[in-house]
């Protein structure tokens, strides 16, 4: 199915030159590979440093980074905060993976003690104990509620721990894995369209629903009106979902 130009999908993809660890930037690769494949027309908007937002967006993607990483970003970010927050109250899609999930909440303390505000699209706060705490590291297995996406996979690493608040709904529960703190069996967070997660990978070529899901609710935004897509087979996502599945039930602690 073709999708006339002019409703191409903005796609917003925040500081990925700086906020990219762990592959990250490969979220984007899967949405126009994806995109591609379904005959969807995307526009892709990379801000960095030093750019300004562009006028609308219909799905914004931000990775993660380690602390030195969010300071570097952190400023800029804030800034842009009115207008993140307008897109997502109006119902674009938001990828927040880790260091960039943890700065679309409230605040996040990073190791040294340091508060870094957000730009408070999830009801989270998140604190990271210390440089001598144990981190948040290995593969998750976790079950989303949102939608049809289900089961979900990837990898974590972070010392914060993320701890939602009164407003805040989960993204999915963790089956393997650390997840939000290690403690609650949350994994992620979700406001209207924007998904916060820890999942790293990156997550989405591993995790065609939750790409998918991304794309409907992008194109939804786009023309004003809910789009269901057609189901498209996955082969290679789904096996190397399956695969990294088996090694994050094997590797990691079932909750
Ligand atoms: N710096 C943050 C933490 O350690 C986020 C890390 C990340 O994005 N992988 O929790």
């Amino acid at each position: 199915m073709n999708h006339p130009p002019e409703l191409a999908l903005r796609i917003v993809s925040l500081y990925s030159d700086v906020m990219n660890v762990y592959a990250d930037r490969g979220n984007l690769i899967a949405i126009r590979n994806r995109a591609a494949e379904r005959g969807i027309a995307i526009e892709v908007f990379e801000v960095s440093l030093g750019d300004q937002l562009p006028p609308d967006a219909d799905l914004v993607l931000i990775g993660g980074g380690q602390d030195r990483e969010q300071h570097r970003i952190a400023d800029e970010l804030a800034a842009h905060g009115p207008q993140l927050r307008e897109w997502v109250e109006a119902d674009a899609a938001v990828l927040a993976v880790c260091g960039g999930f943890q700065l679309f909440g409230r605040w996040y303390r990073d190791q040294h003690g340091e508060i870094i505000a957000g730009v408070e699209i999830f009801d989270i706060t998140s604190v990271a104990p210390g440089p001598k705490a144990p981190r948040g590291v290995g593969d998750v297995v976790a079950r989303s509620m949102v939608g049809s996406i289900g089961e979900v996979v990837g990898f974590e690493n972070h010392a914060g721990r993320t701890y939602l608040g009164p407003t805040a709904t989960p993204f999915a529960s963790v089956e393997h894995g650390f997840g939000n703190n290690g403690a609650d069996g949350t994994e992620g967070a979700v406001y209207r369209n924007a998904i916060g997660t820890y999942l790293h990978g990156s997550v989405l070529p591993k995790n065609p629903a939750l790409l998918d899901h991304l794309l409907a609710t992008a194109l939804s935004h786009r023309r004003g009106e809910v789009v269901v897509l057609e189901p498209l087979p996955a082969p290679y996502a789904d096996r190397a979902h399956t695969s990294a599945v088996t090694v994050a039930r094997r590797r990691s602690p079932a909750r």
